[in-house]
């Protein structure tokens, strides 16, 4: 075990997300990850072992908040990629985060991890504790694969919450036929708005879908959210996230463009105390304490970010922001809300 224990000052409700790795079994052109090519690239992260996760993961103070007459409530933490079974340790991973973490994992389920059989998948001994949650993109994945795949985990003892569907503007039969054929074996299917572009649109759009999209997203603001995740140009804002990211490295950031493209705003690395945070705030440096702790504070007010204009769809839900004469306006409410 690390001979220091972390804390990440930041409020129990944030979402904590461990990026095991951003490569993929299956390669979708729609994949949020490319919504900001070719200006911005990938970054391509070297993987931290297994036995890294879990020893800086588990180091995390404060994963358990006391209730009344109930079992404390637990630290949520989403398991994701990428395809984070692609990461060579992700069993151990899974086997080894301590109780305190309440695992979700986003996985494909196409991976050559989830093709092997059920024997091998009871191998992940903390069957009940976990998650999953299971997208099919059937441009990429064959169905009765993917079928196979979701009855092998359920056989083998997995909760597996819910399925996705993309719901892609040119696709939009296949995809309904594709949900029913799902909804045959699993209650919970659940189709996804699009986001990236489709035929010179910014997507999600206005009106663009006469089906309902079960998966909420958030986005209402359309016209600030062309203007905030377009991927044309930057400018300042004060923004407000309430993420704390762990990219496939152990850098830490609190937004998703930032870390797909290896930003150099970021709030240090997990495996490495001594990183001095290069974060939108001196206030937000690794500081080493007298007590063996390392603490992280991480921004719950607006910081100033000089890149509003690349910011990824999955930060769009519910996001505040605020203009640099103060206004605030929100891309989950309908009309631009510019005060004053
Ligand atoms: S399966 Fe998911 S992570 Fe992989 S390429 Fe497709 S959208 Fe991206
Ligand atoms: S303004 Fe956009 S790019 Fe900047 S931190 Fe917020 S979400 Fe990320």
């Amino acid at each position: 075990m690390p001979e220091y224990t972390w804390v990440i000052e930041a409020p129990f409700d944030y979402y904590f997300g461990a990026f095991l790795n951003l490569s993929c079994s299956l390669p979708c052109e729609y994949c949020v990850q490319k919504i900001t090519l070719p200006n911005q690239p990938i970054a391509h992260y070297p993987l931290i072992s297994g036995k890294e996760w879990v020893e800086s993961l588990n180091s995390i103070t404060g994963r358990t908040k006391k209730r009344f007459l109930r079992y404390p409530k637990r630290k949520k933490i989403s398991i994701t990629g990428g395809e984070p079974s692609l990461h060579p340790d992700f069993m151990y991973i899974l086997n080894n985060l301590d109780k305190d973490w309440k695992i979700t994992v986003t996985s494909n389920f196409t991976s050559p991890f989830f093709n092997r059989d059920v024997k091998f998948l009871k191998q992940i001994k903390r069957r009940r504790s976990i998650k999953f949650n299971a997208s099919y993109h059937f441009m990429y994945a064959d169905i009765d694969k993917f079928i196979e795949n979701v009855k092998k985990m359920k056989k083998a003892g997995f909760f597996v919450h819910s399925i996705f569907l993309v719901a892609h503007p040119a696709h939009m039969k296949e995809i309904e036929e594709y949900k029913n054929r799902l909804l045959k074996i699993h209650k919970i299917v659940k189709l996804q708005r699009f986001f990236g572009r489709h035929e010179d649109d910014l997507y999600p759009v206005e009106d663009a879908y006469d089906v309902v999209c079960e998966q909420e997203d958030g986005i209402r603001n359309y016209e600030a959210y062309r203007e905030g995740f377009n991927q044309s140009g930057k400018k300042d804002i004060y923004c407000r996230m309430k993420k704390v990211l762990f990219a496939p490295n152990g850098d830490i950031y609190n937004c998703h463009y930032k870390l797909y493209t290896g930003h150099k705003e970021k709030f240090g690395n997990i495996l490495d105390p001594s990183t001095k945070a290069q974060g939108p705030s001196r206030a937000n440096e690794v500081r080493r304490g007298m007590d063996k702790d390392l603490r992280i504070v991480m921004p719950q007010d607006f910081f100033l970010c000089h890149d509003y204009g690349f910011c990824n769809p999955c930060d769009s839900e519910g996001h505040a922001f605020k203009d640099l004469e103060g206004r605030e306006f929100n891309i989950g409410q309908e009309s631009r809300l510019r005060g004053g």
